[in-house]
């Protein structure tokens, strides 16, 4: 079985983001990279495969070569090979980015595509199921749990205030959710080993405009400084209802 995990590198959760003077793009000076959480499932998850049922894994990122970055700690963890769709262009339109990905692993026989359910900091919610339509193959997202059995997948959904079973033939699209796993950590042995592994890079075979850009990006407003409510425990109640009756006006 050939399994794919398309990988987004995006800023660290903890980094302070700063949005650019122009309005319309983050400042990424000072930015600290990572592999997108929901990536780490789909890695864990592929991992997990590999072990249980003898495949390989091919990990795939779209960008400049900054993201060989998060290519390089798939391998560490254990991927088989690491593909590197290599375009330094301006790009904010997940549907770019899905047709690289399309392009890219089209005739490479892969029977499982595992992306994350949404890239953190873009949040989409895109690129995988795109991918599916690019190739015309079967999708399931916001995937919790996976099973493989005889060329088909059964798959729990996370959807409102539940669960769904979904069953499909495989080659398809899975996205995942948080729950699916508990991603491991690349141990000092596997990261020498990536060092001194090939990333295969894969040249645009097309480039597209994107037909979406973006126009403004802008911090919530600043919430209000919260207050000490001072006195007894019954004068510090009492204070509290007041202030949700009279000011929250929650009831
Ligand atoms: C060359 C390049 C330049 C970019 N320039 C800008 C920019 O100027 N401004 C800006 O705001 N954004 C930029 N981006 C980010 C780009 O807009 C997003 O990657 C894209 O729109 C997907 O958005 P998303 O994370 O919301 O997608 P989602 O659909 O939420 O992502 C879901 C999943 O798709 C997969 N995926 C997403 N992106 C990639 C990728 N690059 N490679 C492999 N798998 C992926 C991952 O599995 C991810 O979990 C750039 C990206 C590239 C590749």
């Amino acid at each position: 079985m050939k399994i794919l995990v398309a990988l987004k590198q995006v800023p660290d959760t903890e980094t302070k983001i700063k949005i650019h003077p122009e309005g319309t793009a983050l400042d990424l000076s000072d930015v600290k990279w990572v592999t997108s959480p929901y990536d780490e499932y789909a890695l864990e998850e592929a991992m997990r495969l590999k072990e249980s049922q003898g495949a390989t894994v091919s990990a795939l990122a779209v960008g400049d070569d900054r993201v060989k970055d998060v290519l390089r700690n798939a391998l560490a963890l254990g991927a088989d090979e690491a593909l590197h769709v290599s375009t330094s262009e301006k790009c904010e339109d997940p549907f770019v980015v899905a047709t690289y990905v399309a392009n890219a692993v089209r005739d490479r026989g892969f029977d499982l595509l595992l992306f994350g359910n949404k890239g953190s900091g873009g949040d989409h919610a895109a690129v995988g199921p795109m991918v599916a339509e690019l190739l015309g193959i079967a999708q399931a997202n916001v995937v919790v749990k996976l099973t493989l059995d005889q060329g088909r997948f059964f798959a729990e959904r996370q959807v409102e205030s539940g669960l769904e079973v979904v069953e499909g033939k495989l080659p398809a699209v899975i996205t995942t959710q948080k729950g699916l796993n508990d991603p491991r950590y690349p141990n000092l042995k596997g990261i020498m080993a990536a060092k001194k592994k090939e990333i295969i890079s894969i040249p645009l075979t097309e480039s597209i405009s994107p037909a979406l850009q973006t126009m403004k990006l802008a911090f919530p407003p600043p919430r209000a400084e919260g207050r000490q409510l001072a006195g007894t425990p019954q004068e510090q109640a009492q204070a509290l209802l007041a202030a949700l009756q009279n000011e929250a006006k929650i009831f």
